[in-house]
């Protein structure tokens, strides 16, 4: 069954896109936890990051190096998170790996 990214990347359901390239979207988050708040995903279906392989390597690279340009479009100049939630206790709510980029607030650690 289509995940709700998988929606989101056919255009099946409408999302603040703030980037997109042949492998990867970005997007922002609807309930944002920071004034920034943008979720990265690749445009293969990878569940999580558990399911990540091998031949995946290029394409994580490439998730990494969009969220540190963005970073920079998006004036995270002072800093900012990039999370990965993997699995029920990592509180992953979508099956599509994503990455969440937050920013724009000084933010606290450890996390909950
Ligand atoms: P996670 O809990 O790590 O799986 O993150 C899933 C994220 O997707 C949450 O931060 C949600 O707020 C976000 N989200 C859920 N539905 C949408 C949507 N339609 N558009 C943008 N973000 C969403």
């Amino acid at each position: 069954m289509s995940t709700l990214f998988r929606k989101i990347i056919d255009r099946e359901i409408p999302a603040d896109i703030v980037f997109e390239d042949e492998l990867c979207m970005a997007f922002r988050d609807i309930h944002p936890q920071a004034p920034t708040h943008v979720l990265v995903i690749p445009k293969k279906e990878i569940p999580s990051l558990a399911d990540a392989r091998a031949e995946d390597q290029a394409l994580l690279g490439h998730l990494l190096l969009t969220i540190r340009s963005l970073a920079v479009t998006l004036g995270l100049a002072d800093g900012y998170r990039v999370v990965a939630n993997c699995g029920a206790h990592g509180g992953q709510s979508v099956d599509h790996l994503h990455f969440h980029l937050l920013g724009g607030r000084h933010l606290g650690w450890p996390p909950g």
